[in-house]
């Protein structure tokens, strides 16, 4: 489980000059930047602090804890709540029982201190209960699988030798916060707590004492573990690894499409895969079937996971693969029925008068035996970190059912914290969706001008992007600039040459595995050339007729079978040019090839409209800046067309327009936003020119 122990980074040199809330601060973030530590988004640390009371001047003691929403790794002094330690004291009065848990939450935020905005988490009352100074509840794989076995109590015993205490399941809340202090305070030697089901609580009298502490209890139970855990991993393995690297990605990418359309009826889902080395030990044991159906156990896991993952029926030793993958698609539609209504009766069975209406009965979790694992959820960080707990929920299992029998949470527990009021006043509380959440676009030519600003603009609505571009060094540039502006899960770059069938079905391939599938397909690779017709090469008249018409035909072929996959409908927008509607001086090849994208876009649009896939064109003329066609030898040749100096062109083609103004690649992303979104659903076949008004290109 650990392959290297925990080592101390506490930099005295550092923390030295820290005030109390900055070195709990830095206690957070180092604790939080280890994942064998505590999960993305689990655990929190407190400390209580002696503050002067901003209105009396007295000294007061605070308690920092984190606060509701966050990751310690990044955790900032602004993601920690402040309350007076002495109203948290009275409000052990108002408690009215376990009945009553709820409404404890609502008076917290009447112990604030000094104004804080940051609103306190479920936990506080367990970290503002303990009696030390400092308190860390952390989520570690090691100390879970030991507080989800069977015998976990013993256990605890066993290998803490009695420093640390152990308390039965409970969900977090205000009794829990009771039971915590009553334990620590009636047996003072404790150096922590495990929580059954759930992790530990450690503490300290000073921010390092406790950090080195919580590194110890966590390091004692992974090394308990190493020399204890020797059976063969969940009973050993039952079949071969017998599918390449190669192989696993491309059953992914076949599959994925048709799980998303099947999963996202109500809303749209976005995927991941995963196939990790773990990842793949489970979902080739003997074990995989029982411990799956087992569930998980830690709160935070199946918040994120669902209780349950759905292991799809796939044999990856079948002599040909080809016909195994048709059976497992044919199969796929009752196995996630069977899933829903398996959730729905999970439901019935648990829900209380008073319980928020079912939510969606997929699963998120799908394990692949010989492929890996699945994951399907509302955007693309949600469906990333949803594996990555289910990899803790599998390290948990290897471990707690390798040293003893593995214990998922019991059903009603579960489903009380999964419809808590409180998570649903969460869930009620998030921002509406952006218009292209949920959705996923292809962007070939994504690297240049008109594709940069088209994928930025969907981006900003919520889209995840592919840019497909054949220049990988400019690929690499416009990726990592997108990344950074809108998060690294969200954009994904692909060498893809338009012209080479083989390129474009393996770049769509990667959208299927990266999210899932394809929602808006640009087709905007392009490139200009002007020549008069006598002096137009056959080489210059196929290289426009390959980029532009090919081009587009094997982008929109090969993203037409991925959307009729998925049945999800689709949009299909061609970045086109006036020059396929009129003709322009010196330019037949392009001229042509641009004609034959308009001609084809139609094609696309009469046969998508059955299943729901529209396609329209955009139009754009003389977009100067930006675009990378206008800093070649384009330039010069329209410029010597009109018998002027390339500075005089953008000028030039602004007088000309009607408008008289410019037109910028943001132009032409908005108008390819409109036609991506659903505001046009009622559109296809439909031409947008973009272009400053250029009268002998109206429509007609
Ligand atoms: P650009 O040169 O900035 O971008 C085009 C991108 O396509 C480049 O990144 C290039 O590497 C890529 N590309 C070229 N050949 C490819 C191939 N075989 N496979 C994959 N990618 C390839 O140009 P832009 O102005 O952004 O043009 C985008 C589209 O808009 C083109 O189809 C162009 O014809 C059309 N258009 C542009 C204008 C304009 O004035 N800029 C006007 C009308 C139409």
């Amino acid at each position: 489980m650990m392959s290297k122990p925990l080592q101390s980074l506490w930099d005295d040199s550092l923390a030295n000059s820290m005030s109390e809330p900055e070195l709990l601060k830095y206690r957070s973030n180092l604790l939080g930047s280890d994942l064998r530590i505590t999960n993305y988004g689990g655990g929190n640390t407190s400390a209580k602090v002696q503050m002067s009371d901003p209105l009396t001047g007295d000294d007061v003691t605070v308690l920092w804890v984190k606060g509701s929403g966050g990751d310690l790794g990044s955790i900032e002094l602004g993601g920690f709540s402040t309350l007076y330690m002495d109203r948290l004291e009275q409000l052990k009065q108002k408690y009215r029982g376990l009945e009553y848990e709820d409404e404890m939450v609502a008076l917290l935020s009447h112990c604030t201190f000094n104004l804080n905005p940051r609103a306190a988490s479920i936990d506080t009352p367990l970290h503002a209960y303990i009696p030390h100074t400092h308190v860390d509840h952390m989520h570690p794989d090691a100390a879970i699988a030991i507080a989800c076995t069977k015998d976990s109590r013993a256990l605890t015993e066993t290998i803490f030798e009695g420093e640390m205490g152990w308390l039965p399941w409970q969900r977090p809340g205000y009794d829990l916060g009771l039971k915590l202090e009553a334990m620590a305070k009636s047996e003072p030697h404790l150096k922590g707590i495990v929580l059954e089901g759930h992790g530990i609580f450690t503490w300290g009298d000073t921010s390092k004492d406790c950090y080195l502490n919580t590194l110890t209890i966590i390091q004692r139970a992974a090394d308990w573990l190493a020399k204890n855990n020797t059976s063969a991993p969940f009973g050993g393995e039952k079949l071969a690894q017998t599918l390449s690297a190669d192989e696993r990605r491309s059953v992914a990418a076949r599959l994925m499409p048709l799980v998303r359309g099947k999963v996202s009826s109500g809303e749209r889902k976005i995927g991941h895969f995963d196939d990790s080395a773990e990842v793949l030990q489970f979902v080739n044991s003997e074990q995989l079937g029982p411990l799956a159906a087992l569930g998980t156990s830690c709160p935070d896991h199946f918040l994120r996971t669902k209780i349950r993952p759905l292991v799809i029926d796939f044999d990856p030793l079948a002599a040909d693969l080809e016909s195994e993958l048709a059976r497992c698609e044919s199969q796929l539609d009752g196995q996630l029925a069977s899933y829903r209504e398996g959730y729905a009766a999970y439901y019935e069975r648990c829900k209380r008068d008073t319980s928020p209406a079912m939510r969606d009965g997929n699963a998120v979790i799908y394990l692949i035996p010989g492929v890996g694992m699945l994951s399907f959820a509302k955007d693309k960080a949600t469906a990333r970190i949803a594996s990555e707990f289910y990899i803790n929920a599998i390290n948990v299992m290897r471990e707690a059912s390798g040293v003893s029998e593995y214990v998922g949470l019991d059903e009603q527990e579960a489903f009380d914290i999964e419809y808590w009021l409180l998570e649903e006043a969460k869930l009620q509380r998030m921002p509406k969706p952006k218009s292209l959440a949920g959705k996923v676009a292809f962007i070939t030519g994504g690297a240049g001008g008109i594709g940069f600003a088209t994928a930025s603009r969907l981006l900003q609505e919520g889209a995840c992007v592919v840019l497909a571009d054949i220049d990988e060094a400019s690929l690499a540039e416009r990726g990592a600039q997108l990344s950074e502006q809108f998060s690294a899960d969200v954009v994904r770059t692909v060498r893809c040459d338009v012209t080479d069938e083989v390129s474009v079905g393996q770049a769509l391939a990667v959208a299927a595995v990266e999210f899932g599938g394809v929602d808006i397909l640009v087709s905007n690779a392009g490139i200009a050339s002007a020549a008069p017709i006598e002096e137009t090469s056959i080489e210059l008249w196929d290289r426009n007729l390959d980029i532009l018409a090919k081009g587009y035909f094997l982008v929109s072929r090969e993203g037409f079978k991925v959307m009729k996959r998925q049945s999800l409908g689709g949009s299909v927008i061609f970045i086109a040019s006036k020059n396929g509607l009129v003709a322009s001086q010196n330019a037949s090849a392009y001229c042509t090839a641009k004609a034959a994208e308009v001609q084809l876009a139609r094609c696309v649009a009469l046969e998508g409209a059955p299943i729901g896939v529209r396609c329209n064109v955009v139009n754009p003329d003389a977009v100067l800046r930006g675009s990378r066609i206008w800093s070649g030898k384009w330039k010069k040749e329209r410029a010597d067309a009109y018998n002027m100096s390339e500075e005089q062109l953008e000028e030039h083609y602004r007088q000309r327009s009607l408008l008289k103004l410019n037109v910028f690649p943001e132009d032409i992303a908005e108008a390819a936003y409109f036609l991506a979104s659903d505001v046009s659903s009622k559109s296809t076949g439909n031409i947008i020119n973009v272009d400053a008004g250029h009268a002998p290109s109206f429509t007609r």
